[in-house]
């Protein structure tokens, strides 16, 4: 990615990314009093929001794929694709309702993915308290979204080899566990003021 003050950078006008580890100075300065009130200043726009979700859709649209390509009979994989499709769409909406009406981003335009105005619509603000409870409870409700389609592919080609389903596997592993997680470090959590109290991040970068 470019660098922010790039004039030619097509994100140009959102507010640079803090240092993306937990450990960095600017997170140990956040410490657990969360952002300051220079971060709450920069304000994510609609353009940084969409780049934040491309991963994910692209991920339940190609796992969707995987299981039009590997599950039996027509009713069935249209069925199980379009259900995979649903678990991706429900998966987001549980995230809103149940993490993040306690982040502190609940309601304003510094959430990097945009969930927090969404949620703001749907459930009250908790002030920002038990936010990692809360994450470590409910994100395994969205976790076998990354595995089902692997797991169905995988059974597939067991019953019958096929290119094309290998070759939808590799790209639906590339985008879930290289681009996703790459795209949520360098850029979301990156900007995120609340990444050093964040379960997720906080161990990727061997912080809290
Ligand atoms: S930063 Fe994360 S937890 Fe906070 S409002 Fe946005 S999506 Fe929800």
């Amino acid at each position: 990615m470019s660098p922010p003050d790039n004039p030619s950078c097509p994100m140009a006008d959102d507010p640079p990314p803090a240092d993306a580890c937990a450990g960095s100075p600017v997170a140990q300065a956040e410490g657990a009093t969360g952002p300051s009130a220079g971060q709450l200043k920069g304000e994510l726009t609609l353009r940084a929001e969409l780049i934040a979700n491309i991963p994910y859709a692209a991920m339940t649209l190609l796992g969707s794929a995987v299981l039009l390509v590997c599950v039996g009979g027509v009713f069935w994989r249209w069925l199980s694709a379009g259900l995979y499709l649903a678990y991706g769409l429900a998966g987001a909406f549980w995230v809103m309702l149940f993490i993040c009406p306690y982040c502190r981003f609940h309601g304003t335009r510094q959430c990097p993915c945009g969930y927090g105005r969404i949620a703001a619509r749907l459930r009250p603000s908790k002030n920002g308290d038990g936010f990692a409870r809360q994450f470590r409870r409910h994100i395994p409700v969205i976790v076998p979204i990354w595995f089902i389609p692997l797991i169905a592919g995988g059974i597939g080609l067991l019953a019958g080899f096929s290119w094309v389903l290998v070759g939808l596997m590799l790209v639906f592993a590339v985008d879930s566990f290289v681009v996703l997680p790459l795209v949520s470090t360098r850029y979301s959590c990156a900007r995120c003021p609340q990444k050093s109290e964040c379960p997720w991040t906080g161990r990727r970068c061997g912080g809290g």
